[in-house]
């Protein structure tokens, strides 16, 4: 199933994408505690007339670095022991096909990280790993974009990874894939820069649900953004990145200058 959350004249909804067709919901899937909860209102649009919001506003983004094999190797890092954790702010969340604004002000190297990302259904404390499936309402296409030279300058991450915009997500929740094994690609400008299955993570989706949940509590809504894989690179004013992932779909936005 995929959930959409859009703008109809400034009211925020969600529905379903059907056959070319959004059909609304009665309510968000996170106020029904999941998709079992949630009715069709009649009202149906076409889907080439939605535009998509990030489908969720999260309290708060957990972000996991250094979570694929092959990433960790690429910056000389030993494989972790347990997840590296470290937040993104709801403020920096970013909607499908709108534009990361580059922070030039203070930074002068900003990189794209395409990661698949888990949206919480229902609160999720102290979640053992056999059980975190429940807890997971699906998944999106996350840009876990970066500002490289103040992740080197700074002790801890929280400007590097903070500023407004820099958390692109959508473009909508999908529930049926298998996240244990699903292909992740970033294209640049159309060239590809990313291109691995999930199956190369070091911690995979369930044992990072649980771990976080050890750690703080997990609200509906909320998303964990998975790692990103070997491949980051830098972009710059004018480019276009997508994150594409099997089985949901593509992530577009443009890059603007400040
Ligand atoms: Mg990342």
């Amino acid at each position: 199933m995929r959930i959409i959350r859009f703008s109809d004249n400034g009211r925020v909804c969600f529905g379903i994408i059907e056959d070319g067709y959004v059909h609304e919901i009665d309510k968000s899937p996170f106020e029904a505690g999941g998709i079992k909860g949630i009715n069709k209102t009649g009202k149906s649009r076409a889907f080439d007339s939605v535009r998509a919001l990030a489908p969720s506003a999260p309290s708060k983004i957990v972000a996991i670095g250094l979570n694929y094999r092959a990433h960790a190797a690429e910056f000389g890092k030993p494989l972790s022991e347990e997840p590296m954790l470290f937040l993104k702010p709801s403020t920096a969340v970013l909607n499908p096909d709108s534009e990361i604004i580059y922070p030039s002000h203070m930074s002068h190297r900003v990189d794209y990280e395409g990661e698949l990302a888990i949206i919480i259904g229902k609160t999720a404390k102290d979640v053992p790993v056999d059980r975190a499936a429940e807890y997971i309402l699906g998944y999106t296409c996350f840009n876990d974009v970066t500002a490289r030279d103040l992740q080197g300058k700074d002790i801890q991450y929280t400007r590097a990874k903070g500023f407004d915009t820099f958390a692109p997500m959508g473009p909508w929740i999908e529930t049926g894939i298998n996240p244990l094994d699903v292909r992740i690609e970033t294209y640049l400008n159309n060239e590809k820069r990313q291109d691995t299955s999930t199956a190369d993570m070091i911690f995979n989706v369930y044992e990072l649900l649980s771990f976080v949940s050890h750690v703080m509590t997990l609200l509906p809504g909320d998303v964990i953004a998975t790692g990103t894989p070997s491949g980051v690179g830098k972009m710059k004013p004018g480019n276009t990145v997508e994150v594409r992932i099997d089985g949901i779909g593509s992530l577009i936005n443009t890059v603007r200058a400040r």
